[in-house]
C-alpha cells in the first residue's frame, strides 16, 4: 500500500471528475489514469526503507550522502538533514 500514491489517484479522479461534469471534454484521462494510480497503490508492495550499515551514521535527505547521526548540519552540502 503506497498511501500517497492512492491519494494523488483520488485527486487526480476527483479533477476528472469536476471537470467532466462541467462539460470540459478533456478530462477524461484523468478519470481513468486516477483509479489506475489507487489500484496500483493498492497492488504494489511496500519499499522499505534503506538504512546505512554503520548504526552511527544516517542518510542527508538533501544530497543522499551518509553523515554522523549526530550532524546537525550535513558536512557534504551544508544543509539541515532533519
Ligand atoms: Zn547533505
Amino acid at each position: 500500500m503506497w498511501p500517497s500514491l492512492a491519494g494523488g489517484g483520488v485527486v487526480v479522479f476527483l479533477f476528472g471528475l469536476f471537470f467532466t461534469l462541467n462539460g470540459i471534454g478533456f478530462a477524461i484521462p484523468f478519470m481513468i489514469v486516477g483509479p489506475i494510480m489507487i489500484i496500483a497503490a493498492l497492488i504494489l508492495p511496500e519499499v522499505p526503507p534503506v538504512k546505512p550499515e554503520n548504526p552511527n551514521m544516517k542518510y542527508c535527505r538533501f544530497c543522499l550522502k551518509e553523515i554522523p547521526l549526530q550532524a546537525e548540519t550535513c558536512p557534504e552540502c551544508g544543509l539541515l538533514p532533519d
